[in-house]
């Protein structure tokens, strides 16, 4: 016999943590999964300045392991696995996770998202040889380099600054002439004197064989191509949302993030889902959080309403 739960979360970001937290509070039998490590993407986030409580930044790891902590003191079940397989069966919810079916009435989706590729000649091919989506992780790499970051969005603007930690000077390639992210982190980017920011410009090809050597661009004004030498590419140009394993129906947007109502209910009875994943206006910790804290909540009333809990 499958191991059966009242609650399966599946993923260990703020979301999930959360979930485990208030699922443990709520001694619900509940269990949560994480991939390889918990915490999702903000544990490759060096600095977090807009999670409420620190009046310092706080190191994304160091959150995440606070929240880990947290979790595991009310008792929510928390186990490693990669979930392969997650499909509906009338009422029963059923995880294939390590290889190992779970069953559950309730399931709470906080799969997150990860970076989205852009598809250019060169991505894939240097990916790890200079190419890189993570500049907590490879930064270090590029001490006294000069390495370019594609995006103007949040993303790119916090690990471009990041970034100048370590290298001589960071290419800034937006598409248009107004940066997305919000207005502090703006401000960091255009404040750094080893951020040049080359305005409506596109990348078109990464070019170097082994390694990055240099990248290609467009001036979408111009139409003026050129060449920058660089030793790495940091793309950032926005997330996808990670569903792959959902096998089953269930509503979501034109991009792929699922769709919930304000109580985080999804468009199948008894699944909610919470943070990153869902279709929002606003991807934070904070927005993950409070989003978890009601999936649980309804989670709840869910239970309740079926006679189960
Ligand atoms: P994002 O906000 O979607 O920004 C993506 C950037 O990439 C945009 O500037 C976009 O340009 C550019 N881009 C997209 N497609 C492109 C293409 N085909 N060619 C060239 N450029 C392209 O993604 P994000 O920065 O990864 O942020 C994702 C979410 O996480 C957001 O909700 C963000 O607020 C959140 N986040 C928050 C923080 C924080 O609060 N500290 C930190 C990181 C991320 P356009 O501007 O022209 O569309």
């Amino acid at each position: 016999m499958p191991e059966r739960y009242e609650l399966i979360i599946v993923g260990g970001g703020p979301a999930g943590l959360t979930a485990a937290l208030y699922a443990g509070r709520s001694r619900m039998k509940a269990i949560m999964f994480e991939k390889l490590v918990h915490g999702g993407q903000v544990a490759t986030t060096q600095i977090v300045e807009n999670y409420p409580g620190f009046a310092k930044p706080v190191a994304g790891p160091a959150l995440i392991e606070a929240m880990v902590e947290q979790a595991k003191s009310y008792g929510c079940e928390i186990a490693s696995g990669e979930i392969s397989e997650v499909r509906v069966e009338g009422n029963d919810k059923i995880v294939i996770a390590g290889g190992v079916e779970y069953r559950s009435d309730a399931l709470i989706i906080a799969s997150g998202a990860n970076p989205r590729t852009l598809g250019i000649p060169g991505e894939t091919e240097l990916k790890g040889r200079g190419v890189s989506y993570c500049a907590t992780c490879d930064g270090p790499l590029y001490f006294g380099k000069t390495v370019a970051v594609i995006g103007g969005g949040d993303s790119a603007c916090e690990e471009g600054h990041f970034l100048t930690k370590f290298v001589k000077k960071v290419y800034m390639i937006h598409r248009r002439d107004q940066l997305r992210a919000v207005k502090a982190l703006q401000e960091l980017v255009l404040n750094n004197e080893k951020i040049e920011i080359l305005w409506d410009n596109e990348p078109l090809e990464v070019i170097g064989e082994g390694g990055v050597k240099r990248l290609k661009i467009r001036n979408k004004k111009t139409n003026e191509e050129k060449e920058l030498e660089v030793d790495g590419v940091f793309f950032y140009v926005g997330t996808i949302p990670d569903t792959d394993f959902i096998k089953f129906e269930i509503e979501k947007d034109a991009a792929g993030f699922i769709k919930t109502d304000d109580g985080m209910r999804t468009s199948v009875p008894g699944v909610f889902a919470a943070g990153d994943v869902c279709s929002k206006e606003l991807r934070q910790i904070a927005t993950a959080v409070g989003d978890a804290a009601t999936a649980v909540h309804m989670t709840g009333k869910f239970l309740l309403e079926k006679g189960i809990s």
